[in-house]
């Protein structure tokens, strides 16, 4: 288990084998970053989004919430939006849902007396989307088939959410940049699977969610 002293001991190592590598690496990266992706995920401890797609420092602007939102309100998203795609021009930006995510099962418990507190106020978007999907989601068999596409449906709405931003707006009346690619994180293999990619405009985000 992790505790504070060997944070900072694993710090050092990591550093110090990284100058070994690289003896110019940091002062490289203290000059710029020129990432080509934002990563937006879950604050999940178990999706930690460099380390499963093997990016190294400079490479991956993140910004992670709990059940990984992008709220047209929320300055925070809004403004790590903004910054990655006007000052950094990143070419991709990335929503990555995970399956066993604990934001998406309150949202699904809420309503059956499990009130969390304040997160209950920040998952209104996910229990939006299971409303609006309910005739797809009763028919699965399984309560976990159920939960497992609710992920899923969560990445694909947050990705319209991205598309609907002024930021994305402006930056595709420019060019077909940034694509934005929806993907869900598997914590039981490890794997990274791809939902959607590519989409560069209005008409490809209008058809990821069916009219309900
Ligand atoms: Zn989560």
């Amino acid at each position: 288990m992790l505790d504070l002293t060997r944070l900072f001991e694993n710090n050092r190592a990591w550093a110090e084998r990284m100058t070994r590598d690289d003896p110019a690496f940091f002062l490289e990266r203290s000059r710029a970053q020129t990432p080509h992706f934002l990563a937006i995920g879950c604050s999940d401890s178990r999706v930690p989004l460099e380390l499963l797609s093997g990016a190294a420092p400079g490479e991956m602007f993140v910004h992670r919430n709990v059940a990984n939102q992008v709220f047209p309100a929320d300055l925070n998203v809004l403004s790590v939006l903004e910054y990655a795609v006007e000052v950094l021009r990143v070419r991709h930006v990335l929503v990555v849902g995970h399956y066993g995510c604990g934001g998406v099962q309150a949202a699904m418990d809420a309503g059956q007396g499990q009130g969390l507190g304040l997160v209950d106020n920040w998952l209104g978007d996910v229990r939006d989307v299971q409303r609006r999907h309910r005739d797809e989601l009763r028919a699965l068999p399984t309560v976990d088939d159920r939960f497992n596409r609710l992920v899923e449906l969560n990445v694909l709405h947050q990705v319209v959410n991205l598309a609907r931003t002024p930021v994305v707006q402006s930056a595709w009346a420019r060019d077909a940049t940034p694509l934005l690619h929806g993907a869900v994180f598997d914590v039981r293999d490890g794997l990274l699977r791809s939902l959607v990619t590519a989409v560069d405009g209005n008409d490809k985000a209008d058809a990821l969610i069916p009219l309900a």
